[in-house]
């Protein structure tokens, strides 16, 4: 899955840091992210017809590269995070501002490129700093000011806190629980697509944690939104943080209770159907639910 980045450690605690040579830095625009892109080289296979992955090697500009084209910004990074020896920083407000106006016409072989690229560039621990530094990019640039007085927001000197010096309110990134549900009956499980997206292939019921509501809750609320099922012996996956929506996906996997006659909810979905085991497609996506059918299919204990 996207979190999966093989034997590097992800250093998620705030420090008050400064960079060092292996610094590198995370530059976004809304939903773009400033990176050097290679193309990787197609296969014997894709030679020869098979479908091209298009899956690129990505390089942010290092923290040297800025400051050796902005001297001025030398010491107004915000440290962002770890993966193993490499720091990521971000220039946050007026600081990144210049940045992001003239990165592309200071750095060479460099480019803004769409966040969706990180799905699938590697090395896979790069991509996730990507999307996680994103993530964060775009919260700092949310939370410029107070919500509640409007005075302009400081960065706690000890975690990744924002706060306001006023009227004392304090800010955390915000991140949205929803679950993924594979309804199961015996040896199939139920398959649906969304109603009204570009995105075409089939799916788990999924949906986000409402106010005052526990997970599992959710899980049974979901359900019977949008396919009219009650569910029963709620089983726990795993979970998967999905930046590209400020999002802790939680897998669940449960059993239809009672009748499985599907009641669908045409404004969320256009298709739901109960699937055989051996039928479920084959995909090898990163999200947790493409693994999630992948398990089921596989019959693996779950
Ligand atoms: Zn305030």
């Amino acid at each position: 899955m996207i979190q999966d980045i093989g034997a590097g450690r992800y250093h998620n605690e705030y420090k008050n840091c400064r960079p060092d040579k292996n610094s590198q830095v995370i530059c976004c625009r809304g939903r773009e992210i400033f990176v050097a892109k290679r193309e990787q080289e197609p296969t014997a296979e894709e030679e020869n017809g098979k479908e091209k992955e298009c899956a690129s090697e990505i390089t942010f500009p290092s923290y040297d590269q800025v400051i050796a084209a902005f001297p001025q910004l030398e010491g107004k990074e915000t440290y962002l995070f770890s993966i193993d020896e490499v720091s990521y920083f971000l220039f946050r407000e007026e600081n990144g501002e210049e940045l992001v106006r003239q990165a592309q016409e200071v750095f060479r072989g460099f480019g803004w490129e769409r966040m969706e690229l990180l799905r699938t560039a590697y090395p896979r621990e790069r991509a996730f700093a990507g999307v996680t530094g994103m993530q964060l990019a775009n919260w700092y640039a949310g939370h410029r000011f107070c919500p509640q007085c409007g005075t302009r927001l400081l960065h706690s000197e000890k975690e990744r806190m924002l706060f306001c010096p006023s009227c004392r309110r304090t800010e955390y990134p915000k991140i949205s629980p929803a679950v993924i549900v594979g309804v199961t009956d015996g040896d199939e499980i139920l398959l649906t697509k969304y109603a009204g997206r570009a995105f075409t292939k089939y799916a788990l019921i999924a949906g986000f944690a409402e106010i005052g509501e526990s997970i599992e809750d959710t899980v049974r609320r979901e359900v019977m939104e949008e396919v009219g099922l009650k569910v029963k012996n709620l089983r726990y996956y795993k979970s998967q943080p999905w930046s590209f929506s400020d999002t802790l996906l939680m897998g669940f996997f449960v059993q239809v209770d009672g009748d499985r006659t599907v009641r669908l909810d045409r404004t969320e979905l256009s298709v739901a159907t109960w699937c055989k085991r051996e039928d479920v497609p084959q995909d090898d996506g990163l999200s947790l639910t493409r693994e999630m059918m992948r398990v089921f299919r596989e019959n693996r204990r779950i």
